[in-house]
Order: structure tokens, then sequence, then C-alpha cells
């Protein structure tokens, strides 16, 4: 290994895929980002790739080893395929509730967009060295954070989750200093769109209505393109970008994740979950859970996502306010408050869906709060309650005590198991057919942390085979081969002093 191989320069490869290059974004003009290349990574090497991703973007089955691709140097940002036009996005954002200022790709690089057969996507290197906004950064990714976001990224695509894709990990001996001394590494990442709710922010801020509004008709033109030809199409945009958040918000809760750093600068435009950092996914069902360890307030902890989510809307509407105008001010808000019942419905319809629970009835609403009451008294563990909710029966005299024993309180147990019955038996519900229902919505497997925290050590040691597996888990949650496995068990003990903070 020769580290001062970061000083050698990034070679502009002969041939690539037989891709279509689109790269839109730069013809919005040199205000809104800046073109460079990545930073040579020294002596890179592969950890991990997902062929879910690969095929998404109509990569050839043998992508990784063909010679003329050189898919190991492109992806670690040591050469580009003809075709590719680095660049790196400027925006600004409100951090953990208070205005930032600027911001903008410190350490991410979008390498070109291309069409796939499900529309264009955006190619993005995340660790790929200093741009001009990498403020006190050092542009670069260590090995951990990586390997959490790759597979948190698929792991919530597998969940059915809207979410940025991950390509592969590249790593590095390269070191990098955080708390301690760690290693770089590269995540390519992939999705139609980087754009975030500070981008908006961010030209809203510099007075600068004409560039705000080439960015907000740029992003209807290519995402919201039934916003075009509505009466008033910046609040067309602002209520569909709401509905989206209220639905993501919907699905993140549903699962139990807990985002952590749900600044507007990580707010997708698109309502896709992006910019995986601290991020958990609950063990023992706490409202009150704070992934983040920086997050010492609990601004983000997981009850309060979507009042934050809701919260992140106003800063984006406040950002398009200069193009909506003033007169125009119910109509905005008008657009936010259907947030509200939006989540609501698409919260309480998922939950039914993970109790089972086919029709509306009256008392729904009663019987699962009760349940997460209870849940929330004993911290059950909020993955393996559902999933083996799913094997409960409504025979008579049924042993349902595989699910009904994660309660230590026999009365609870004895009420809520005989209500429930009855809920089911009102809607006629059948119990094989339900559990095959439950079983599709409620993940045998999460990523949680300890199971990170594993594939990261043996990473660290120098064996990539255990992110690799994982990934495969992980992108099939509901599978029931996974019911028996260590992968879906209970969290160890070890598992609760893991501590997760911004810092990656
Ligand atoms: P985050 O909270 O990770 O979304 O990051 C907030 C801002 O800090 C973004 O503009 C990032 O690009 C930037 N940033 C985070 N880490 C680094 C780093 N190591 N080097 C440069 N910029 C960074
Ligand atoms: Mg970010």
């Amino acid at each position: 290994m020769n580290i001062d191989d970061a000083t050698m320069p990034v070679s502009a490869l002969a041939a690539g895929p037989d891709w279509h290059w689109r790269n839109r974004f730069h013809a919005l003009g040199a205000d809104f980002h800046t073109e460079l290349p990545p930073q040579p990574l020294p002596a890179p090497r592969w950890v991990a790739h997902s062929d879910s991703c690969a095929k998404l973007l109509g990569l050839p089955a043998d992508w990784q080893t063909h010679p003329d691709l050189n898919a190991l140097a492109v992806f670690s940002g040591n050469a580009l395929w003809p075709g590719m036009r680095p660049l790196a996005s400027v925006y600004s954002g409100h951090q953990f509730g208070v205005w930032a200022g600027q911001l903008g790709d410190g350490r991410a690089l979008s390498l070109g967009e291309i069409d796939t057969p499900s529309g264009p996507q955006e190619l993005q290197l995340k660790g790929a060295g200093l741009t001009p906004y990498s403020r006190m950064g050092d542009g670069r990714a260590v090995l951990r954070s990586s390997i959490r976001e790759f597979l948190c990224s698929e792991a919530m695509h597998g969940l059915g989750i809207p979410t940025t894709r991950a390509l592969c990990i590249i790593g590095s001996p390269m070191p990098v200093l955080r708390e301690t001394l760690e290693t770089a590494a590269v995540v390519t990442r992939v999705a139609p769109s980087f754009i975030r709710f500070g981008h908006f922010e961010h030209f809203a801020q510099q007075h600068d209505p004409t560039r705000l509004q080439l960015l907000t008709d740029f992003v209807i033109e290519h995402h919201f393109p039934e916003c075009r030809d509505k009466p008033q199409p910046y609040v067309a945009l602002l209520a569909e970008v709401a509905r989206h958040t209220a639905e993501l918000m919907a699905q993140w809760q549903a699962v139990g994740f807990c985002h952590g750093v749900m600044n507007t600068d990580n707010m997708s435009i698109l309502g896709l979950t992006i910019d995986y950092g601290p991020f958990g996914f609950l063990d023992g069902y706490d409202p009150g859970h704070i992934c983040n360890h920086t997050d010492r307030q609990g601004r983000y902890a997981y009850a309060s996502q979507p009042n934050v989510g809701f919260w992140n809307l106003h800063a984006l509407a406040q950002g398009l306010m200069p193009l909506i105008g003033n007169d125009n001010t119910d109509a905005a808000l008008g657009a936010l408050e259907a947030y509200k019942t939006i989540y609501a419905d698409a919260m309480h319809l998922r939950l039914r869906r993970k109790c089972g629970l086919t029709t509306a009835h009256k008392g729904d609403a009663g019987l699962i709060d009760a349940l997460l009451k209870q849940m929330a008294y004993e911290q059950t563990d909020h993955t393996i309650l559902f999933r083996r909710l799913s094997t409960f029966s409504t025979a008579k005299g049924a042993d349902n005590s595989a699910v009904m024993d994660l309660f230590n309180d026999l009365q609870f147990r004895k009420r809520w198991a005989d209500a429930y019955a009855e809920r089911l038996q009102a809607e006629r519900s059948d119990d094989v057919q339900r559990a095959a229902a439950m079983k599709r919505v409620n993940p045998s497997v999460v990523l949680r942390n300890h199971l990170a925290e594993a594939a990261i050590r043996q990473a660290q040691a120098g064996d990539f085979s255990e992110v690799q597996r994982l990934l495969k888990v992980l992108q099939n949650p509901f599978d029931e081969r996974h019911d028996t496995s260590a992968d879906a068990g209970f969290p160890p003990d070890w598992a609760q002093h893991i501590e997760v903070s911004c810092s990656s």
C-alpha cells in the first residue's frame, strides 16, 4: 500500500457500461454546484456490493470483474467512465432546529445521471474527498459508517420503504481520524435525485428568487410533472412533498426506524430516506428512544419524528414562499395542514395491517393503543412482538403463549388476547390467511445495532463476509426462513452499550 497514491490523478477510462448519460442537474448552472473530480482513494478493495442495485442500473452480471469497466477504480473515485461529470451541490439547512447557513455536499460527489428501465438514476460517491462545501471536514467517510449506510439503504428497500439505494462499498487502508483512528471507505449511492429541502432553503435565504424558481421548476418538471398544470404549481408541489413525507414517516414508525438526524438538509424532496448516520431500529418499544448519542435533548426521538417531519415541511414552505406569494399563504398552510391527516390515516392503516385487521372498526384505535401502551410500559421488543402476533390463533382455548408471554402482566395478557380474538372473529379473520398477510408487513429481521456492529467488527479485522451475508438477509426481511435464526432474535446484552453518534 502506498498512501501517497492519494496524489495520483483520476484517470479517464476509454469505456464504461452501455449507459445513456443525462446529467440534467448540470444545466441549472454554476450557482448550484461545483464540478470537480473525486479525490483518489489509495489501495482500494471491494468490501460489499448489492446485486439488486446493480440490476436496477442495468449493469452486466460481471460488472465488478470486467477488465474493460474497471469498476473498482471508478467506485473508489480513482477513475471516471466516459459520460461522468462529477459535481458537488450546494445547499443550506436547519440543523437541530437552528439555521445552520450554507452546507452542501461536503463529502458526496454526484458522478452523473443515467437512464434506467425504472427512470433516471443519479450515482453518487459518499466519502470521495474534499469539496468546496467540506467546511471543517475531511471529505471522507469511515468504513464503520459506510457499512451502516450501505446495509440500511438496502434493508429499507427490502422493507419496501422509499430510500436512496447503495451499490457498493470500497474500502482503503487510508487512515481517517474520528474519535479514534479508523480507515476510509466510499459508498456508491443511487437515487432518482439527491435534492433536499435545504437546496430550496439555500436560494430563499440568499434572496435569489430567480435561482429558487429555476430549481423548483426543475424539480416539478422532472419529478412532479403532475404539479405543472395545477392552478398553483408551487403549492401543489408543497402538497405532494408533504404527502410523500407523511407516508415516509408512517413507514418509519411502523417498522420502528429512528433516523437520528432529521435536519432539513437530510430531508429528500422525493420523500426518500436519505443520509444514514446514527440511525437505529427499536429493540424494546420505547417511544422516547433517542438513537443519536449526540442528540442530548432528544429532538429526534422516535416518537417525535412525525412532528419533526411537519416542522421541516414548514421550513421548506418558508423557502418556497417567494414563489408561492404572500397572497397564497392560506393555500400553502392548507397544503401543510393536510400532512396531519395523511400521516394519521397512513399510520392507522399500517398499524391495522400490522395487527392483521383488514376492515376498519370503531374500537380498533383503542385496541391497538392498549397494545402499544403495554409494549411501552414493558419495553417489549417491537419487531419480535409484531412478528409473533402473526401466529395468534382465534381457535377456542388456543395456546397463544408464544406471543402473549412476551408480556409480564398476566391480566393484560388475558384481557388483550380476548379482545383481539373477539375483534378478529368479528371480521371472520382466517388464521392462516391473516398470518401470511401479517408476515408480509411485520419483518422478521431489521438492521438492529448489534447486527451492524458484528459485521463492522469483522470487516475492521479484514473479513467482509458478514456484511455480504447480512445484506442478503436484510434484502428479504419478511422471509420465514429467518424466523428461527439469531438475526431475528432478541438483542444480546452488550447491544445496550452500543453508542452511535453523528461522527462518521
Ligand atoms: P450530516 O449531518 O452527516 O448530514 O452532515 C451535515 C453536513 O456536513 C453536510 O453538508 C455534509 O456534507 C457535511 N459533512 C459531514 N461529514 C463530513 C466530512 N467528514 N467531511 C466534509 N463534510 C462533511
Ligand atoms: Mg447530510
